[in-house]
């Protein structure tokens, strides 16, 4: 990090009033909704939290689906505001499969209310999404979906797939600040939402979010909204919309996409399939000879991005990220070369010229 000069940050006026609806119009259009969106003033696990926290109550049913820390944390949020949760565990690091979904549903024809994490940067895999929400769609489930990681990573259409709870945040493949989030809401969850017992004058409540700011004509937030995080969401909207929600999902896609061929070329195991892979990050099996802490212990090239996936299963994963301003050709390049000094210093056999050719093949050729 160069030595900047960090006082500038001080004395920032405050964001304009008028300025945080439009926020929320640029994120419903990058969303493809219609529905409310609501601006959450902190980081998408409160947003996660205030959607669980807010739906809570004893007589509501809810599949929850955990394929990461994030879903689990989801269904105990849901529990301790009294909820009768069924938690539906992939198999470790994997996505779920449509199949267990849909047997899940027919075993539990009351759920009302269904939760699911669209594509994971602990462990690099993607849920089969739009499958779900079709399922839940049929028999009348509300779903839930957290896309904090996957908004800008992958496509994202909220209304024509019918998703009526959306949780997303900033900083992953938008590439923006960290502080804030935001939830689109439809009209069947509002009815959700609006019970006889609600939390009220809590941050974890969407229908004071409802009261205080969509009700009031959408002005100024309640409370002191810290300023420096909105100027910097309403740069990173603007930079998202000079390149354009499709060209940055589709820089993902490739980047992804040029990981994955120059990992093969090097005789990696790649953890899941293409189509179960998100776009984010990638993961593949870190070689036998290689010992964890070994892993662990080792500093990395500077511009390279490796580590250990995350959570149960993900343990002897190495992550290459390449997500945000990461889904490029040089910071995916940097990460590959890590990975071939990784192998060099550890004598695992490996061959580094085709897997250069893979990454010029995969940056200079056709999308
Ligand atoms: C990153 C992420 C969040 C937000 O959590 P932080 O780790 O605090 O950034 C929530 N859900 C998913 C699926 C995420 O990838």
């Amino acid at each position: 990090m160069p030595n900047r000069d960090w006082t500038f940050l001080l004395d920032t006026p405050a964001f304009p009033a008028d300025a945080y609806a439009p926020l929320a119009d640029q994120l419903a259009a990058i969303l493809g909704t219609r529905n409310d969106v609501l601006l959450i003033q902190a980081e998408a696990v409160l947003a996660l939290e205030a959607v669980a926290t807010s739906l809570a109550r004893p007589d509501l049913t809810a599949l929850n689906i955990v394929t990461s820390p994030y879903g689990s944390w989801f269904g105990g949020w849901l529990s301790r505001g009294g909820a009768q949760v069924s938690n539906l565990q992939a198999a470790p690091a994997k996505p779920i499969t449509i199949e267990a979904v849909e047997a899940a549903l027919d075993a539990e024809p009351d759920i009302q209310i269904l939760a699911v994490v669209h594509a994971e940067s602990a462990s690099g895999i993607l849920n089969p999404l739009e499958e779900i929400v079709a399922l839940a769609k049929k028999r009348g489930i509300v779903t839930v979906v957290d896309a904090v990681a996957s908004v800008g990573g992958h496509a994202l259409e909220v209304d024509r797939l019918g998703i009526d709870i959306a949780v997303i945040g900033p900083q992953k493949s938008l590439a923006g600040p960290a502080g804030l989030s935001a939830i689109s809401i439809s009209k069947a969850a509002w009815a959700f939402l609006d019970h006889d017992n609600p939390p009220r004058d809590s941050m974890l409540s969407l229908i004071d979010q409802k009261k205080q700011w969509l009700e009031k004509g959408r002005g100024a937030l309640p409370g002191t909204p810290a300023p420096l995080e909105f100027y910097a969401l309403r740069a990173a909207l603007q930079r998202v919309e000079q390149e354009g929600i499709a060209n940055i999902v589709a820089r993902h896609k490739r980047a992804a996409s040029a990981t994955r061929s120059a990992l093969q070329a090097l005789g990696a195991t790649l953890w899941v399939e293409k189509d179960q892979a998100s776009a984010l990050v990638t993961t593949a099996i870190l070689p036998e000879k290689i010992a964890l802490n070994d892993f662990a212990a080792r500093s990395w090239s500077a511009g390279s991005d490796l580590t250990s996936g995350v959570g149960p299963g993900a343990e002897r994963l190495v992550r290459f990220n390449h997500t945000g301003r990461r889904a490029s050709r040089e910071p995916v390049t940097a990460n590959i070369d890590a990975y071939i000094s990784l192998l060099k210093h550890f004598n695992v056999a490996h061959d580094a010229i085709p897997a250069h050719s893979a990454l010029t093949k995969t940056f200079e050729g056709p999308n």
